[in-house]
């Protein structure tokens, strides 16, 4: 299964678009939350805890075409809490999806199976599954026993089904190169369009923070794990592969990802939340990222985030076309 070219078009368009709008912050991807509750308590997630206080609250389809309007990004990027135990997450990304806007439902998997009748089969639609590792990891992280093999079971279905599917692992102090280079061997021959990677975040709420790397742990198990000779069909950006082995600087560049929840946009980001705000021009406010980013705010230290730096990775290559040919290319086309 390979990534849809109509994507690399409509999001090529895009930038060009805003570029030619002289904008300089504007989103990429709205990271829309329509809940924060969950049928899982992961180690290493910070939104459990965060919004304890909200986990009944839901994002209408209103609520919901309200923020992608708002953020307009060509991307809609839809997670939680997990969204599948949103009763009418079928609605919401059925509305998304007939604004031919590209929508990657994240899901712990274990709702996936019997949710599939919900969405259509669309190039528009990915399922984005979230792994740790192979059975025993995976399942450690996420406090359940039986949690790997009911998500394998769905994402083999949702295959068989012709469905997009992705996956997202995270990566943690402990993580274990030779499970992850196992799990992504076996996703690989399964046929998932591509292998999403991010270190954690080491959220202030999370209890557990020996769980996070920093940031020259992180490039160290980013070296190896992203092994050029393996040759899976890792979905990050090359360049920001390249900034995950430590081999690119980037400044932090949250506001490409928008993420709106049941209190409101978060900002300053994805990770961090100061504020919520019912405005999303607060996060293109160039005054905001005086405060945030590596060497402003001691939380961002070690901060290596998609959200942030994928983003980041992008904006640059404006500048540098040697960098526009090797996103063109794709890390597998180098
Ligand atoms: S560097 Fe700081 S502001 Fe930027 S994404 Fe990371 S935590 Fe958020």
């Amino acid at each position: 299964m390979r990534r849809p070219a109509k994507l690399d078009l409509k999001m090529g368009r895009y930038l060009m678009l805003q570029k030619a709008k002289g904008r300089t912050y504007f989103p990429f991807v709205t990271m829309l939350e329509p809940l924060e509750a969950c049928n899982l308590s992961c180690a290493g997630c910070g939104r459990v805890i965060e919004y304890k206080s909200v986990m009944d609250r839901r994002l209408s389809v209103e609520d919901s075409l309200f923020a992608v309007h708002a953020s307009g990004a060509p991307i809609v990027s839809v997670s939680g809490g997990e969204p599948l135990l949103h009763p009418q997450i079928g609605e919401i990304v059925r509305a998304i999806l007939a604004e031919k806007r590209f929508v990657y439902l994240c899901t712990n998997g274990l709702l996936l199976q019997e949710s599939l009748d919900h969405f259509p089969i669309s190039p528009y639609l990915s399922f984005v599954v979230h792994l740790d590792g192979t059975r025993p990891r995976h399942d450690d992280v996420a406090g359940r026993v039986g949690t790997f093999d009911t998500a394998i079971t769905a994402l083999q279905e949702a295959l068989a089904r012709g469905f997009r599917v992705n996956t997202n692992t995270t990566l943690f102090r402990g993580s274990n190169v030779g499970d992850l280079h196992k799990l992504f061997a076996r996703l690989t021959q399964m046929g998932v369009e591509g292998l999403m990677v991010s270190p954690g975040y080491a959220y202030e709420d999370v209890s557990d923070h020996d769980l996070f790397l920093q940031r020259q742990e992180s490039i160290e198990v980013f070296r190896r794990v992203l092994d050029r000779s393996k040759d899976f069909p890792l979905y990050n950006n090359p360049l920001y592969l390249d900034f995950l082995r430590g081999e690119r600087e980037y400044a932090c560049a949250a506001w490409t990802t928008p993420t709106y929840t049941v209190l409101g946009w978060r900002k300053p980001c994805y990770a961090l939340a100061d504020e919520h705000t019912d405005d999303i021009g607060d996060l293109f406010d160039p005054m905001l990222w005086e405060h945030y980013g590596p060497g402003k705010d001691r939380r961002c230290t070690n901060c290596m985030m998609h959200s942030s730096f994928e983003g980041a990775s992008i904006l640059k290559a404006f500048s540098r076309p040697r960098d526009l040919f090797t996103l063109a290319r794709g890390e597998r086309g180098r």
